[in-house]
């Protein structure tokens, strides 16, 4: 019985949904541990942000705000969470996993002398240690796995594992973390900070609804569709490999073993053929749907619903009647 540690992701002062959903996972392992539960926000918000972390379950937040927090490449962050660890003499932190997270979490396991474990979709609590489960090999193998006893058990949960869940608890009281940054975190800095995202749609990293094209495309003009679909849904627009090589939309919209990981709870593939190296990013969406003009596509072998059709002909009906059910 202790205290559990969650690294809270936020933008424009507010934690970002994987952060809530984190949250209900801890609360789930304390549940059974007994332990506490402390956020860790690093850079400015933290006393705004009190109150929705107390909601979420949160009693505690360690927070560090210094300009210095984002000016070096990830080893500030580093630092920051290994003064929240030897502050509150936790033995389990919960980041949600990202390429940037995963970068901070295998550093700070070798500072803090811990194990790392990613894109987890489940735990389970079994002798007070975490039994982790993630798909591997393109969702074709589940592991279970779990840090060495006695080690920091540093843990990335994929996006929408779990749900958001305010129960209502008091705003988390605010402690601020003693961090002096050594040499090695002022090595590489932060020149400048560019966003590109010039979209309304959300993140498909976080995403409860993923829309994806592919080369079935068979041009730029095919993602205005896809575009289409996922503004009556609410969605983010991601695209395969073949479609972002081909330049029809941007690199950072790629989903797969060398582009975005996600798992939201719909994932609709259009174009797409199902490569393992595709599904390596979406294979734990919840539910797949995938449109393609070939039966025999490998996407349908993890599609819980199937459309053999031609995308031009299947999509715009698919949107019409979305449409007409949203009156
Ligand atoms: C090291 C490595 C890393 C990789 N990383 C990734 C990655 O991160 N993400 C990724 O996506 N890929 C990745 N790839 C590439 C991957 O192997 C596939 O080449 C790629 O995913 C194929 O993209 P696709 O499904 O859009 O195209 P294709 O495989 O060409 O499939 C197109 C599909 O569209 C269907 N189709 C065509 N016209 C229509 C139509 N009008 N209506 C309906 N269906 C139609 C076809 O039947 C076909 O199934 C990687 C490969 C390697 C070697």
């Amino acid at each position: 019985m202790g205290e559990m540690l969650v690294l809270i992701d936020h933008t424009d002062g507010a934690p970002r949904k994987i952060s809530l959903q984190l949250l209900t996972a801890a609360r789930k392992i304390a549940a059974e541990t007994g332990d506490t539960i402390a956020a860790v926000w690093i850079g400015e918000g933290a006393d705004d942000a009190a109150a929705t972390l107390g909601e979420h379950g949160a009693e505690l937040v360690y927070t560090w705000d210094s300009d210095e927090a984002f000016a070096y490449v990830t080893v500030p962050q580093v630092e920051a969470l290994q003064a929240a660890i030897e502050e509150s003499d936790a033995d389990t932190l919960l980041f949600g996993s990202t390429n940037h997270t995963k970068d901070v979490a295998a550093r700070l396991g070798i500072r803090v002398d811990g194990g790392v474990i990613t894109d987890v979709t489940g735990v389970a609590v079994e002798d007070g240690r975490l039994v982790c489960t993630k798909e591997v090999f393109g969702g074709d193998t589940i592991t279970t796995s779990k840090v060495a006893e006695g080690k920091m058990q540093i843990i990335g949960i994929a996006s929408n594992a779990y749900p958001v869940e305010s129960v209502g608890g008091d705003e988390a009281d605010i402690e601020e973390l003693d961090v002096e940054l050594s040499e090695a975190a002022q090595v590489a800095k932060v020149v400048s900070v560019e966003k590109q995202v010039a979209s309304d749609r959300p993140d498909i990293g976080e995403a409860a609804v993923v829309v994806a094209g592919g080369r079935g495309l068979g041009n730029e003009e095919g993602f205005r569709l896809m575009e289409q679909l996922a503004d009556v849904l609410g969605a983010g627009v991601g695209a395969s490999r073949a479609a972002t090589d081909a330049g029809w939309y941007p690199h950072r919209y790629q989903i797969g073993q060398t582009g975005r990981t996600i798992a939201p709870t719909l994932y609709i593939g259009s174009g797409i053929s199902g490569a393992i190296q595709h599904r390596a990013g979406m294979q734990t969406s919840q539910t797949i749907v995938a449109v393609n003009k070939d039966a025999e596509a490998p996407i349908f072998q993890i599609a819980d619903f199937g459309i053999v059709g031609d995308l031009y002909t299947v999509v715009p009906k698919l949107i019409e009647e979305l449409e007409d059910r949203k009156g």
